[in-house]
């Protein structure tokens, strides 16, 4: 199959660009048990970002009849709309920009360029459930546990609307081209937050603003942003963010917000 898809990608006429993160899945086994894991039913409204030369897109078709696919690359997207265009929806352009259909399971193997800002956007959706393939410390970083180095944003985000688990790892071996690092099949499934939070902008700020600064005490970065006045002094601020929990989190903010409501 690698050879048959390196012969695709001649075929096709593109040189595999890591800016777009073009490493194509050669194996169906994996591509199979990737869309298996979606659980899709007839009815379900699939969408797919990236699909490449189409290995997960010929799977896709065969589950549902309402397959959305967006894809950046020209010649990528032409090859697409020749072999599925029967079968699916294509919209051409970047997935970060454009706005995405309604949708019940999403399956991608995601760029991993764009993989951030694509499973925050996604996180604004309401859908059933989403399987993507993404770079191994990448999906680590989704389901860190507290006081890990790869404990993040992306944790705290995602935890806050959604059950995420790694599925299985998948070695580098089986794209083309062969990336340095292996891979993840990645599941989340959308349920509501298991803490309230009295506001959630406050709360994506401070993790955001914390975060970027994951070394300064958290008082520090806080301060530094204007998100509270330089007088302020709570103890939890002298902590670092990689130290607490997202309930903590979300503590904190709630002190924050109630804190900033009542400074005249
Ligand atoms: N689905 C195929 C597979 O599994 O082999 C291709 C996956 S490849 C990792 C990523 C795909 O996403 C490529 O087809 C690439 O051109 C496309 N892509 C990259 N950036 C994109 C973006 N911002 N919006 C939509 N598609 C993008």
């Amino acid at each position: 199959m690698n050879e048959e898809i390196s012969s695709i990608i001649s075929g096709v006429g593109i040189i595999p660009k890591k800016s777009k993160g073009q490493n194509f899945l050669t194996d169906e086994y994996v591509a199979q048990r990737h869309v298996d894991y979606a659980d899709i039913v007839p009815k379900d409204r699939v969408l797919e970002i990236g699909p490449g030369l189409g290995i997960l897109t010929n799977i896709l078709i065969k589950k549902s009849e309402n397959v959305t696919c967006i894809e950046l690359d020209e010649a990528l997207a032409d090859y697409i709309s020749r072999i599925y265009g029967k079968n699916i929806t294509l919209i051409r352009g970047d997935a970060v920009k454009i706005d995405f259909p309604p949708f019940d399971k999403f399956v991608s193997n995601l760029p991993y360029s764009v993989s951030t800002p694509i499973i925050f956007k996604l996180l604004e959706h309401k859908f059933k459930r989403a399987v993507i393939m993404v770079q191994k410390e990448f999906a680590e970083r989704m389901v860190a546990d507290v006081g890990l180095p790869s404990y993040s944003r992306l944790t705290v985000g995602i935890y806050y609307k959604a059950d995420c688990r790694i599925l299985e790892t998948i070695p580098a071996s089986k794209f083309n081209p062969k990336p340095k690092v292996d891979s993840a099949l990645v599941e989340i499934v959308p349920r509501p937050s298991p803490f309230k939070v009295l506001d959630e902008d406050m709360f994506f700020k401070i993790v955001e603003t914390s975060f970027n600064h994951r070394r300064k005490k958290i008082g520090t970065s806080l301060k530094l942003a204007g998100i509270i006045p330089k007088g302020v002094n709570l103890p939890i601020l002298n902590n670092r963010i990689e130290t607490l929990s997202p309930e903590e989190i979300g503590q904190l903010s709630d002190d924050i917000f109630e804190l900033v409501k009542s400074c005249p």
